[in-house]
C-alpha cells in the first residue's frame, strides 16, 4: 500500500474546541504541540490569544538571526508548538520522521476561519488539480470562489544555508500577530504551509557544530559530515526519485494531499556574488514546462525584486545562474505538477556569524551565468551592492520581504491563480497528437524489484498507472505496425493533469547545444539528462496508438497500491512502502567503505544503496588507512578527487585530528593492501588515486582535456559490456550508465588489465548533452586489473549515482564479491 507512517492530512479536525488536541492515537497532528503543552484544555478567546502569542525572543532568549545565535531543531519545533497552542491562525502538523528519526513539521498559517476549514480548502485544491473531477463550469466557479491560494515556503533544505530556518520563526510570528491590511489580506486569501526545514537532521548537525566551534578557528565552517545522513547537499537532487524519507513525506504532502499553487524553496549561495538571486531564471528552460508557468515564475521574481528595491535593498539579481532545465529539485519538480516553483539564493554569512566582504573580493569573484560581476549594473541587476559587513539579519530581512512579496501576490490574485492552475491541468488532459498516447512498462523484466520500485515512484508522485489484464496491440511509433504487448505490462497514459511530469521522466532529454563564440560550453545548473527508466534499467516503450482502446478500456486495472504491483511482477508483499530489498550477494565479503572526515555525497549514496539492499559494511577511516590495519576483503573508494582523499580537510580551519586525509602513507597502505590480496573498488574520480600512485598502465583520457573538446555535465551514456566477465553477471550486453564529468580509460598494453565494459563505439549519448563524444567512444568504462595477489576494479562512471542508477547497481554488487 502507498501508506507511509506519517500523519494524514485527513486527521486535521475542526478547531475551536478542545478536540483539536484530541488524544486519539490516529490524530498525530498535535504530537508536537502536546509535548510542550502543560494543560489539557485550551480555551479560545481570540483577543486574549493575540496578547499571549509568544515571540521567538520570549521563548528562545534571543532574536532569531541576530549575530552568533542559533536555534536548533528541538528549539524550532518547540517554538512552533507554542505558536500552534497560542494562536488560532497557526496549526502545526507532523509530516513524518526524518532519516534520523526527527519529527518533520509543517505549520499551516492562515485566518482563524480558514484554519477551521482546512480540510475543505484542501479538497478544493485537490479538485482544481484534477479537472476531471470538476463536473461543470458552475462547480468550477464555486471552487474558485471558495478556494484559497495554497502557498508552501520551505527553508534550509541545505542546512549550512541556515538563516531561513531561523527566519521561519520570525515570519510565522509576524503573520500570526500583525494587524496591517496586507497581512489580513494574506491570511484571508492564502493558506501558507510553512516548513521550517525540510531537513531537520541537518539543522541539528549544523547547530551542534556551530555552537561547538564558536570562538575557535572553525567558527562559521561547514560541519565535517554530511548534513543529510545519506545525501548531504544532494538532498535537493531527489525530488523525482524519492529515495529519502524527507522527499517522500513532502511529496506526499504536496502531490497527494494539498497540490499547492506555489512552492518557494529558500536557499543561500556563496558570499562574493550578488546578494540575492531570484527568478526569472537563466536559460535554457525545459520545453516540458508550461510557458504560462515560466511567466508566472518570472512575475513572482519581479514582485520580490520590486519590493526589495522599494526597501532600498541592493544587490538583487534576476536572470542569472539558475535555470529551469533540470527536473529533480525542490522548486523544479513543482513545474511538472502545474505549480509555480520559486527558488531564492541569498549570499551567505559564515553560518550565523557576520562576514566582511570587501569590494575587492566582489571585483575578483568569478562571473556567474548572466551576471559578469556583482559590481556590474544591468537590467537584471540594476543596483549593485558594493561590499561591507554581511549579517544573518540582512539575509533575514531579504527573505522575509521576498516571502511577503510572494504571499501578497498569491493573496491579491487568488482567483486568477486558482483558475490558471485548473486551466493548465485541463490543457494537459486534452488530446495531444504530438506526444505518445502512453508509455508501457513491459511485463516479464528480470529485475522485478526495480520495476515495482519504478511504478511506486510514479504512484507516489500522483501519476496514474494501469495494469493490463489482457494483451493489447499497440504502435510503438506513429508509422510502424502494431505489436502485441503481454498482459501484466503497465500503461501510463499521458493525458493526465501531470502530463509534463510523465513526459519528462520517460523521455530522453535533448539538451540544447549551448556553446559560446570560443566553443566553450555553457554549463547547465545541474545535470542535462535523467530519463528515469534508462537510469533504473527498466524497459519501457512509447505507445502511439492502442488498437481498439475504447473497447479494451474495461480490461485495464488501475494500480491502487504497491502490493498490487508486487503481485503482478511475482513478488510477495513488501510490508513497508519504500522498503528495503533483499541482499543480492551470494557470499559474505568483509566490506569496507572509505569515509574520510570531509563530507562525501558519493560515500553517502553508496551507504544508501548498501543499507537499502541490506548489505553489511564497515566505514574505513583516515586513521585506519594511515595505520594500514585493513581487515577487509574489499574496500570501496567513493567518487571523490585524489586531493580530497589524500589531503582531506584543511588544517587551517579544522581541528588537526580530523584534517589531512589518508596522506601519502595511506596511499602506500592501500597499494600494499591490494598487493597482499585485497580488492579495491574505485568509483570515477577516486580512480585518480590509483592512476597516479599505483604504477599501472591505465590512463584517464579525459584528464586535462579542455571543456570545448569534451564536455558532459550529467548524462546517460551507452555501455558495451563483456558479459563473459564475472563482474558483469547481472547486466546485459548493452547498458545505460551515468556519466557526470566522469572518466574514460585507455589501458595500454597491460595483459593484467581486463576491460569489462566500454563506452559505445558510436552514438553513446542516450539522454542529456555531450560535446566531443569521439573522445570516449570505445574507451574503457569498467576495468579489472591484477596487482600482486589482489585486484583493482575501476569504474570510470558513477554506478550508484544519487541512488538513482538501479540499472548499474548489479555491477557494484558483482564487484563486491570474488
Ligand atoms: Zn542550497
Amino acid at each position: 500500500m502507498l501508506k507511509p507512517k506519517v500523519c494524514s492530512v485527513h486527521s486535521i479536525r475542526s478547531r475551536g474546541n478542545a478536540l483539536r488536541y484530541s488524544a486519539s492515537p490516529r490524530l498525530c497532528v498535535k504530537n508536537i504541540a502536546r509535548s510542550v503543552r502543560s494543560c489539557g484544555l485550551i480555551l479560545l478567546f481570540s483577543a486574549a490569544i493575540v496578547a499571549q502569542v509568544p515571540s521567538p525572543k520570549s521563548v528562545l532568549g534571543f532574536q532569531p538571526t541576530d549575530d552568533k545565535t542559533i536555534a536548533d531543531w528541538s528549539q524550532i519545533i518547540d517554538y512552533f508548538g507554542r505558536l500552534d497552542k497560542a494562536s488560532n491562525k497557526v496549526l502545526v502538523q507532523e509530516l513524518g520522521k526524518s532519516t534520523l528519526g526527527k519529527p518533520m513539521i509543517v505549520a499551516y498559517i492562515s485566518s482563524a476561519s480558514n484554519i477551521k476549514n482546512l480540510e475543505k480548502l484542501r479538497r478544493i485544491s485537490q479538485k482544481l488539480a484534477d479537472p476531471r473531477t470538476v463536473a461543470d463550469a458552475s462547480e468550477l466557479e464555486g471552487l474558485i470562489r471558495e478556494g484559497r491560494t495554497i502557498v508552501s515556503i520551505s527553508c534550509s533544505i541545505h542546512s549550512t544555508e541556515i538563516v531561513a530556518s531561523q527566519m521561519s520563526m520570525n515570519l510565522a510570528y509576524e503573520l500570526a500577530t500583525a494587524g496591517d491590511d496586507e497581512t489580513k489580506e494574506i491570511l484571508e486569501n492564502t493558506v501558507l504551509m510553512l516548513i521550517p526545514s525540510s531537513n531537520p537532521d541537518g539543522i541539528q548537525i549544523v547547530a551542534d557544530w556551530y555552537r561547538k566551534t564558536l570562538g575557535t578557528k572553525s567558527e562559521g565552517t561547514s560541519p565535517p559530515e554530511l548534513y543529510h545522513h545519506y545525501a548531504g547537499h544532494d538532498n535537493n537532487r531527489d525530488w523525482f526519485m524519492l529515495n529519502l524519507a524527507e522527499t517522500q513525506a513532502i511529496t506526499k504532502l504536496y502531490w497527494q494531499e494539498w497540490f499547492p499553487q506555489f512552492v518557494y524553496d529558500v536557499h543561500q549561495m556563496g558570499q562574493t556574488g550578488a546578494r540575492f538571486v531570484i527568478p526569472p531564471f537563466f536559460d535554457p528552460p525545459n520545453p516540458r514546462i508550461s510557458p504560462s508557468i515560466l511567466r508566472e515564475v518570472g512575475l513572482v521574481g519581479y514582485k520580490m525584486a520590486a519590493d526589495l528595491q522599494a526597501k532600498g535593498i541592493s544587490g538583487v539579481a534576476t536572470n542569472t545562474t539558475f535555470d529551469t532545465w533540470w527536473h529533480g529539485g525542490f522548486r523544479s519538480a513543482p513545474y511538472f505538477h502545474n505549480s509555480i516553483g520559486i527558488l531564492s539564493e541569498a549570499a551567505s554569512a559564515d553560518l550565523m556569524s557576520p562576514a566582511v566582504i570587501t569590494k575587492d573580493q566582489l571585483q575578483r569573484s568569478r562571473p556567474a551565468r548572466g551576471l559578469a560581476s556583482p559590481l556590474a549594473t544591468d537590467t537584471a541587476h540594476p543596483d549593485a551592492w558594493e561590499g561591507g559587513t554581511w549579517r544573518p539579519a540582512d539575509i533575514n530581512q531579504i527573505e522575509m520581504t521576498a516571502s511577503r512579496a510572494l504571499l501578497s501576490l498569491a493573496a491579491k490574485y487568488r482567483a486568477r491563480y486558482l483558475r490558471n492552475f485548473y486551466e493548465i491541468g485541463k490543457s494537459n488532459i486534452a488530446r495531444d497528437d504530438s506526444v505518445p498516447q502512453a508509455f508501457v512498462i513491459m511485463a516479464g523484466q528480470p529485475y522485478a524489484e526495480t520495476v515495482a520500485r519504478f511504478v511506486e515512484i510514479l504512484r507516489w508522485q500522483g501519476i496514474e498507472v494501469y495494469q493490463m489484464t489482457h494483451e493489447l496491440w499497440v504502435k510503438h511509433s506513429k508509422t510502424e505496425e502494431p505489436h502485441e504487448i503481454p498482459l501484466n505490462s503497465f500503461l501510463v497514459f499521458t493525458d493526465q493533469p501531470q502530463k509534463n511530469n510523465i513526459l519528462s521522466l520517460f523521455e530522453k532529454q535533448v539538451y540544447p547545444n549551448r556553446v559560446n563564440a570560443n566553443g566553450q560550453p555553457d554549463p547547465p545548473y545541474d545535470v542535462a539528462g535523467w530519463t528515469l527508466p534508462l537510469q533504473m534499467g527498466v524497459e519501457t516503450y512509447e505507445v502511439w496508438d492502442i488498437r481498439d482502446l475504447e473497447r479494451n478500456r474495461g480490461t485495464l486495472k488501475k494500480v491502487e497500491n504497491i502490493d498490487q504491483v508486487r503481485a503482478v511482477v511475482n513478488l510477495g508483499p513488501s510490508g513497508v512502502a519504500f522498503g528495503k530489498f533483499a541482499n543480492p550477494l551470494r557470499t559474505q565479503p568483509r566490506i569496507g567503505l572509505y569515509k574520510g572526515h570531509g563530507s562525501s555525497m558519493d560515500e553517502g549514496w553508496t551507504r544508501f544503496v548498501f543499507d537499502t539492499y541490506q548489505i553489511p559494511y564497515k566505514p574505513v577511516t583516515d586513521t585506519q588507512v594511515k595505520s594500514g590495519d585493513l581487515p577487509y576483503d574489499v574496500i570501496i573508494l567513493p567518487a571523490d578527487s585524489e586531493n580530497f582523499i589524500v589531503r582531506g580537510l584543511n588544517v587551517d580551519r579544522y581541528p588537526a585530528e580530523i584534517s589531512g586525509g589518508i596522506g601519502d602513507a595511506g596511499v602506500r597502505n592501500l597499494k600494499k593492501y591490494v598487493e597482499n590480496g585485497g580488492r579495491l573498488v574505485c568509483f570515477d574520480d577516486s580512480c585518480e588515486v590509483v592512476i597516479k600512485n599505483f604504477g599501472l598502465s591505465v590512463k584517464n583520457v579525459l584528464a586535462g582535456v579542455d571543456r570545448k573538446d569534451f564536455y558532459n555535465p550529467g548524462s546517460i551514456v551507452k555501455l558495451e559490456v563483456d558479459t563473459r566477465n564475472p563482474l558483469a553477471r547481472g547486466i546485459s550486453e548493452e547498458a545505460a550508465a551515468y556519466f557526470t564529468n566522469s572518466s574514460a580509460f585507455d589501458v595500454g598494453q597491460d595483459a593484467n588489465v581486463r576491460i569489462v565494459a566500454r563506452y559505445a563505439a558510436k552514438d553513446a549519448l542516450m539522454s542529456g548533452w555531450m560535446l566531443g563524444e569521439k573522445r570516449i567512444n570505445g574507451k574503457a568504462a569498467l576495468i579489472e586489473t591484477d596487482l600482486g595477489k589482489g585486484k583493482v576494479i575501476m569504474f570510470a562512471f558513477r554506478p550508484q549515482h544519487r541512488g538513482q542508477t538501479f540499472g548499474t547497481f548489479p555491477l557494484v554488487f558483482d564487484a563486491l564479491e570474488k
